[in-house]
């Protein structure tokens, strides 16, 4: 079909996620037909060097041959299989098995869903059965972040706590509360590692004592917040988090939806320092976007008290029709392989000082104010003035001529409102990438004024 015919009838039948809808119907629809390693094709064979692994998912890179061999494997086995009624599927199984003995040592029970959203919405609605299992039914408050993100259905949308997630939707719940990010850039106590962390834990502390710790069931949060603008806090401030909720009783559930999946480094955030959350949620790099997958995961207690908490009879009412699809699951299940036998992992690791130097590089440039990253996720933010951190007025409209800019440029980013700009380069990058990329960003940046 001819491209304008496509973008004619985008605008008419196609709604967008997360976008204004007539702004959208302004600006038309970009047809993306093709990628490879790092690198994406669109309608017109505009070639893109991906740096955002299309929405922080597709750590492996593009067309990877493995993946869809095993995907067509599956399906022309088994395509489907259903997980309720005591049925199950071979890859469902493993992958269940393979995550268990990847992730923290804590977390010993898996709940596949279709991605990030109703992995967090699965969390939330555990730990209720959780509590009102274990008699304590007034725990229902929860805390998350300042600029967190945590997906957007009904419910985590409230812990989302991003105002276009709630305008119009009538949203946050009155159980759901926020304590300021840690955002060293920005953080009235500057880059001190120790007063970022030591003020998260007071703001934490004082948070449950408003509520009263009787009412609270969680603190959810991103070991770095992503959505929010890249907040990158310091090393040992997820430990500190841990462990003050351990000693205020409510439950610590860590969304590793983007940091998972070797995104910072180790297979999850919370390897690097040793945290053991009670709930981690996770999608995205799992499948490596080939297909829609997500995951809760929880320790023995809360999946024991669950069990027992009710008559033997009575079922534990949460579960999609496709929880577990056995296609998504081989998926995972090679993906894993690709990560580690594969070499992605240690690739990424290999390849982080290019991305880390390349961001404080451009430090030097007029319009940057803070580099900032960790493994292969990270942001620039951009300022009108270095010394006081002053934004740029929302009417120059920045964010939208830097997106511009670099489509032209052929750089794919997340270019947020507020003048941060989103890096998440795949796993598959090689220093040619990244002097491609650094060398198209710095020709946006030096033209974008
Ligand atoms: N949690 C975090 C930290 C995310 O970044 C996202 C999506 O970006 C989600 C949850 C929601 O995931 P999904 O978009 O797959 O529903």
């Amino acid at each position: 079909m001819q491209t304008s015919d496509l973008v004619a009838l985008d605008r008419k039948h196609l709604i967008h996620p997360v976008a204004s809808f007539r702004e959208h119907e302004q600006a038309g629809v970009t047809i993306l037909q093709s990628g490879r390693g790092a690198y994406l094709s669109d309608h017109q064979g505009k070639e893109l060097l991906d740096a955002f692994s299309g929405l922080w998912c597709v750590n492996t890179g593009y067309g990877q041959e493995s993946i869809v061999r095993v995907a067509a494997e599956q399906m022309s086995r088994l395509p489907y299989a259903t997980g309720y009624f005591h049925f199950g599927s071979e890859p469902a199984i493993l992958l269940a098995e393979k995550l268990v003995e990847l992730s923290p040592a804590s977390l010993t029970h898996v709940y596949f869903t279709l991605g990030g959203s109703d992995a967090v919405d699965a969390a939330i609605r555990y730990i209720t059965h959780y509590y009102n299992s274990l008699g304590q039914p007034q725990k229902k408050q929860f805390i998350s972040l300042e600029r967190g993100y945590h997906g957007s259905s009904s419910v985590g949308a409230g812990l989302t706590a991003l105002p276009n997630f709630h305008f119009n939707f009538d949203l946050p719940l009155p159980t759901q509360n926020y304590i300021a990010s840690p955002y060293p850039y920005r953080s009235p106590v500057g880059h001190d590692d120790a007063a970022i962390i030591a003020g998260s834990v007071a703001a934490l502390r004082a948070k449950v004592a408003e509520l009263g710790a009787d009412n609270v069931a969680a603190f959810f949060c991103e070991p770095i917040q992503g959505s929010g603008g890249v907040i990158v806090p310091p090393f040992g401030w997820l430990k500190a988090m841990q462990k003050t909720c351990n000693e205020l009783g409510i439950l610590f559930v860590v969304d590793e939806v983007i940091t998972g999946f070797g995104r910072t480094g180790p297979l999850f955030a919370c390897l690097a320092e040793d945290v053991q959350p009670d709930l981690m949620t996770m999608a995205k790099g799992l499948t490596a976007g080939y297909a829609p997958m997500g995951a809760v995961m929880m320790s023995d207690r809360i999946y024991n008290t669950i069990a027992d908490g009710a008559a033997a009879h009575v079922v534990v009412g949460h579960g999609q029709t496709y929880s577990g699809h056995p296609v998504s699951a081989a998926i995972g299940l090679e993906v894993l392989r690709l990560y580690h036998e594969g070499g992605l992992l240690a690739n990424g690791v290999a390849q982080e000082p290019n991305f880390a130097g390349g961001l404080r590089d451009l430090l030097s440039h007029p319009l940057v104010g803070d580099a900032r990253s960790r493994g292969l996720l990270g942001a620039l933010e951009l300022v009108a003035d270095k010394d006081s951190k002053q934004r740029f007025a929302p009417e120059l409209k920045l964010h939208e001529r830097i997106a511009t800019a670099a489509y032209e440029q052929g750089l794919i980013f997340r270019a947020f409102g507020d003048n941060i700009l989103g890096f998440a380069p795949a796993l598959c990058y090689s220093s040619d990438d990244f002097a491609l990329m650094f060398s198209r960003l710095k020709q946006i940046l030096d033209t974008v004024l």
